[in-house]
């Protein structure tokens, strides 16, 4: 039984539509699978009502928070957020506070490109996402392979878009300590996502997954394609000792990205500890 916590759709930087996303993981085969968009619970409409036969759905997002780096400083992360009540109002105008903030750094960002000469039209990229969804450096890079100046996603943020590159803002974040606050009052169960993918960027200590976890954290995503065999060892065995779920996921993004659904996956008894202590909504589909 595979189980997929943690994927994209067009509502955020995914490429398959939500229905899409839901019929991909029924061809690949999983009994479970979960829609994460960046900021936004724009595809789970559409995801729920396409669910094929035999599939359940698990709803949540990925939030793009802050969190101290355990240096001193401070460092982006994600926080994966399930089964929350998706009218919850703090969770609503954090998502929608993010998306604006993100729509505006999108407008930065593109009209830098422009300026330097590179086809990037930030009216039209914005104007072609559907209602609610989260622009991301991923539309900047596809329009530049849709033009012709890079051949494949990786390598447009290679030369253009990743973090040291010339035309890099970040983007401005929840402090997650208010994220996990207010996700476990909607309801809602909070996992760190891929806490020391360290390719994409600073991570965090241990030492902050510990304060994270004493603060209401529930659980890190160990099997992660951005981590290696050390790398999961070692937060596996934070976990066990804080007590946090494990789960496993591919970060599916479409053909964004190499990974394919089901690449990673979480096992049926922390799926469990996951639903037993959510409270803000159902896993859709019959068991
Ligand atoms: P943003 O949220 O706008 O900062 O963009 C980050 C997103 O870009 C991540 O969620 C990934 O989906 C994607 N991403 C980051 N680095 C790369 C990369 N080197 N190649 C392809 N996609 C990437
Ligand atoms: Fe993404
Ligand atoms: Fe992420
Ligand atoms: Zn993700």
């Amino acid at each position: 039984m595979r189980i997929d916590l943690h994927t994209h759709s067009t509502a955020s930087d995914g490429t398959d539509t939500p229905a899409g996303l839901v019929a991909a993981a029924a061809r690949a085969g999983l009994a479970v699978v979960a829609i994460t968009d960046h900021d936004t619970t724009a595809g789970w409409a559409e995801a729920a009502a396409a669910l094929p036969p035999g599939l359940r759905l698990i709803r949540g997002a990925e939030l793009s928070c802050m969190s101290p780096d355990g240096r001193g400083g401070q460092c982006s992360v994600h926080l994966l957020a399930y089964l929350y009540d998706p009218d919850a109002d703090a969770v609503v105008s954090a998502h929608a506070r993010s998306r604006a903030e993100r729509r505006e750094r999108f407008r930065r960002i593109a009209g830098s490109m422009a300026a330097d000469g590179l086809p990037i039209d930030a009216d039209t990229l914005l104007g072609a996402l559907p209602p609610g969804a989260t622009p991301g450096r991923p539309h900047l890079a596809m329009a530049l392979v849709r033009a012709g100046v890079a051949s494949t996603v990786d390598e447009a943020f290679a030369r253009f878009l990743n973090d040291r590159g010339r035309y890099y803002l970040p983007s401005s974040r929840t402090p997650v300590l208010e994220a996990i606050g207010m996700v476990r009052a909607a309801g809602g169960v909070t996992v760190l996502a891929h806490p020391f993918a360290h390719r994409r960027g600073p991570t965090v200590t241990g030492s902050v997954i510990a304060e994270l976890a004493a603060a209401g954290l529930d659980g890190v995503e160990v099997d992660h394609p951005d981590h290696d065999d050390e790398t999961r060892a070692k937060l596996r065995g934070l976990a066990g000792e804080l007590g946090l779920v494990v789960t496993g996921s591919s970060d599916y993004h479409g053909t964004n990205k190499t990974v394919y659904l089901g690449q990673e996956s979480t096992a049926p008894e922390m799926l469990e500890a996951i639903a037993d202590r959510a409270s803000g909504a159902e896993i859709l589909g019959c068991v």
